[in-house]
């Protein structure tokens, strides 16, 4: 395996090359640290979305899911805190004049090259902006530096609409805006980046005990998406730490390989309390208490959230997933990425270009139920090494004997296994195969 700074370099090659994700503005120059999701990246950001929706939402009788707008009102930060405390403090080299985060800077020195920092200055982090025709004070609005407001200032119209019973959850998938000093380290600190928001109201005195129980749901669910345990940890952050409007705060975090101590944040669990609702009750002037059916009691619910990014998880599951091998005397780069998430779940490839009419059949035949790669360039082993730089988890290869037995061959990634299957029984197989793994079809 290389090491952790060619590994980061290898894989941002790997990303452009096959087209997982571009620089944006890439023939400008690109606009530092804004990146653009490519046609397999796209297809693996949407599975880690949608296994995410699963497992918060679908799945739940009690979890909600919203849609909400990215130009948000700008009383919302007030509430919030974010006009007030959503600064970072910043420091400019005087010698190479890169700029950091001042709690970044150990010593008052640069970290690239030594040299001496200025004072630290305020730095807003939230994208502003105007809204219609005329650009004063009063059209300001802001792109949202986080999702989870708009879950907060919708509250009562979610509960006027459900009329749900607590405890319950209001889960958003969306893109948030943050001016960062320093983005860097590829999709893990950009400006423009997306989050997977879930927050969950229940009673004051029970806020703890949900605490601990979406702290393990959310640790378990990195590992159904193929995370390697030994890569993941908990972080729990100490008092000073906690931000003005948390109780508790426990960060998974994964073993990124430019992180400073070996781990970097993925996800943060927090206890908001009631902190969210009050503060939105005070600048609206609205009445957001909860009625509770049964007792016609009315309560401010507290608040548990969970609060993870789409590209940090991204590029967990690559930095996981990538291995490289050496296989009948060749170099091979494999991404062992779940099925699930793999962007292509089955490539078909004929022996010979003659073959290519009886397996693009094959192909039209998997395709209604899965995302399949047809490929006829190179040979076949050039064609399986791309496939297995993909992630494809299966090939399925059609050769000379297969217009004398209607069957093909079908090629497990990792393993390298293979088995032959007639062409009647090969949706039903591709469904064991994905349901249930290698076993349901090699035996
Ligand atoms: P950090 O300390 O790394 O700046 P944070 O504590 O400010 O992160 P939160 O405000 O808790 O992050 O945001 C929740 C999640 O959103 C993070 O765990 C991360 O996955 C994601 N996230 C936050 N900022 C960024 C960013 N600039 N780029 C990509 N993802 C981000």
């Amino acid at each position: 395996m290389p090491s952790d700074d060619d590994l980061m370099k290898k894989l941002v090659s790997l990303c452009k090359r096959l087209g997982f994700v571009f620089p944006s503005g890439d023939i400008y120059g690109g606009l530092q640290s804004a990146w653009d999701y490519g046609p397999l990246g796209v297809e693996l950001k949407r599975n880690i979305e949608a296994a995410w929706w699963d497992a918060m939402v679908r799945t739940r009788e009690n979890v909600f899911g919203v849609d909400t707008a990215i130009i948000t009102h700008p009383d919302t930060w007030k509430a919030s805190g974010h006009v007030e405390h959503f600064h970072d403090p910043l420091v400019d080299c005087l010698d190479c004049k890169a700029r950091w985060r001042a709690d970044q800077t150990a010593d008052g020195r640069c970290p690239d090259c030594g040299g001496r920092l200025t004072e630290p200055r305020d730095f807003g982090l939230m994208f502003r902006t105007h809204m219609g025709a005329v650009e004063d004070e009063a059209a300001v609005v802001y792109l949202r530096p986080e999702t989870c407001q708009s879950i907060f200032t919708n509250f009562r119209n979610i509960t006027n609409a459900l009329r749900p019973r607590l405890p319950f959850g209001v889960a958003q998938i969306g893109k948030a805006f943050r001016n960062e000093i320093t983005a860097r380290n590829f999709v893990f600190r950009s400006r423009e980046f997306e989050q997977m928001e879930m927050e969950f109201f229940c009673r004051g005195e029970e806020a703890p005990r949900w605490m601990e129980y979406w702290i393990s749901e959310r640790l378990s669910w990195y590992g159904s998406i193929g995370i390697r345990s030994g890569n993941l940890r908990l972080r729990e952050h100490s008092k000073e730490e906690l931000a003005h409007y948390a109780a508790g705060c426990t960060d998974i975090e994964y073993a990124f390989p430019f992180s400073p101590g070996g781990f970097g944040e993925l996800e943060g669990i927090a206890n908001r309390t009631d902190f969210d609702l009050r503060a939105h009750m005070a600048v609206s002037g609205q009445n957001l208490e909860y009625i509770d059916q049964a007792g016609n009691e009315k309560l401010i619910p507290h608040v548990v959230e969970t609060s993870g990014g789409v590209g940090r998880t991204f590029l967990a599951v690559l930095l996981d997933a990538y291995f490289e091998d050496v296989i009948e005397g060749r170099d091979r780069v494999v991404l062992r990425l779940a099925p699930a998430l793999a962007p292509v779940k089955i490539a078909v490839l004929p022996l010979s270009r003659k073959l290519e009419e009886g397996a693009a059949r094959v192909a039209s035949m998997l395709r209604p139920r899965w995302k399949v790669d047809f490929d006829v360039t190179g040979s076949i082993g050039k064609r399986y090494r791309r496939q297995d730089e993909t992630g494809t988890p299966y090939c399925v290869t059609f050769d000379f004997d297969s217009l004398e037995d209607s069957a093909v061959t079908i090629r497990e990634r990792d393993s390298l296994a293979q088995v032959r299957v007639s062409l009647d029984r090969l949706v039903e197989a591709f469904r064991d195969l994905f349901d249930k793994g290698w076993g349901a079809v090699a035996g």
